[in-house]
């Protein structure tokens, strides 16, 4: 196979050589070995200067890089041990890897790069690669970023969790989220106050003390933890998740009131209604807009619950802090009286967090609202959302 040729040119390992290319047994892989090339010596991983060889593996190790033509590509190597005068005998460092990774790290940044533009899990499936894969890619680039870069100032911070494996596990994720810098900070396992905490110790009392603002969801250990460590900063509920909850309110109102006509033996005008009553007006398909409007003639308490949910959107028109907090207490005043269980449910959270709410308006004075909706957007793509 001429690949070989390919990744000299392309790819080339300076003291190490590519050997023939070929499929894997299965014949889904492509399998590139490689070699040290004669008389260079191993890198001691300990103190990263060249040191006596040892010994060599009799396994080899597999180290995934950029696939091509639809085929998943490794590079296959024997890894030698050194025998250093300072660290003793440990296994060498080799250029294209790092550490346990089982990824290159020109396949890391790759992952990386499009974990921008892509939410990860939707650059797990294109590259037929697993989350956890695309997870690592991005937390060696964060700590890789960290190493190689100067914090600070940092002026707005936006915190976030993602879920993962089937929505047991959590990621707190740390934003930097100034007006032309915004960029991954920090990557933490949970979603504890601990784990927050970690953000803190990392940057520093002197960068934390001089935030600004920090956007947030209403998760309570979050909400602690910026109350501690940054009470000089204006704290924003991010708008995303403040729509979110309304929505799945409504959701929630239209498949239980959908199940209960049809126990009732009513004719099912809810079904098929999920998308109409979720998205926005203007964005409904022409066959949406026409199921809406038939639905509007039904006295449904979906349809009212959806009416409330399109009355909040207005609240985002405000400029005014004061007339902001009109709306939303008179909305919230509404949603108590109307019974519909889930939407007052969201209507007490909301009340519980007024102030938090309120300072998104406080903000958007100093602030551009384009940087809040762009964390927004960050978060939207890795949550099973209803927006
Ligand atoms: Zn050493």
């Amino acid at each position: 196979m001429r690949l070989t040729r390919i990744m000299n040119q392309c790819h080339p390992i300076p003291g190490f050589v590519y050997q023939r290319a070929s499929f894997a047994d299965d014949g889904k892989h492509i399998l590139i070995p490689v070699r040290p090339r004669k008389r260079s010596r191993a890198i001691c991983s300990g103190c990263h200067q060249p040191a006596a060889g040892y010994d060599q593996s009799h396994t080899a190790r597999q180290f995934e890089f950029i696939g091509i033509w639809g085929y998943l590509v490794f590079l296959v190597y024997y890894m030698r041990r050194v025998d250093c005068k300072k660290c003793g005998v440990v296994v060498e460092e080799v250029p294209w890897g790092t550490g346990k990774h089982s990824l290159t790290k020109v396949y890391m940044h790759f992952l990386g790069h499009w974990a921008r533009k892509l939410s990860w899990k939707e650059t797990a499936e294109e590259f037929r690669t697993s989350w956890d894969k695309v997870h690592a890619a991005v937390a060696y680039l964060v700590a890789w970023g960290l190493e190689h870069r100067v914090l600070g100032p940092i002026r707005a911070i936006g915190v976030d969790e993602i879920q993962y494996s089937k929505g047991h596990k959590y990621l707190t994720l740390v934003y930097q989220i100034d007006l032309g810098c915004t960029r991954l900070l920090w990557i933490g396992k949970e979603r504890t106050v601990k784990t927050f905490l970690g953000f803190f110790t990392m940057i520093g009392p002197e960068l934390s003390g001089k935030i600004e603002f920090v956007c947030s969801d209403m998760w309570k250990p979050y909400l602690r933890v910026i109350r501690e460590k940054c009470s000089q900063a204006l704290n924003i509920l991010d708008r995303f998740h403040l729509v979110a909850k309304v929505n799945k309110a409504v959701d929630d109102v239209r498949s239980a009131e959908a199940k209960q006509m049809k126990r009732d033996g009513y004719e099912p005008v809810l079904t098929k209604s999920r998308w109409c009553l979720l998205k926005r007006p203007e964005n409904l398909t022409a066959k949406q807009k026409l199921k809406l409007r038939d639905l509007v003639r039904y006295n449904l308490q979906s349809v009212r619950a959806y009416l409330l949910k399109e009355d909040f959107q207005q609240l985002w028109n405000y400029v005014s802090t004061a007339w902001a907090a009109k709306f939303l207490d008179a909305w919230c005043s509404q949603v108590m009286r109307s019974r519909i269980e889930p939407l007052k449910k969201v209507a007490r959270t909301l009340r519980a967090h007024r102030e938090l709410i309120l300072n998104y308006f406080r903000a958007r004075k100093e602030f551009s609202s384009g940087v809040i909706e762009g964390l927004n957007n960050k978060a939207k793509v890795d949550r099973k959302s209803v927006v």
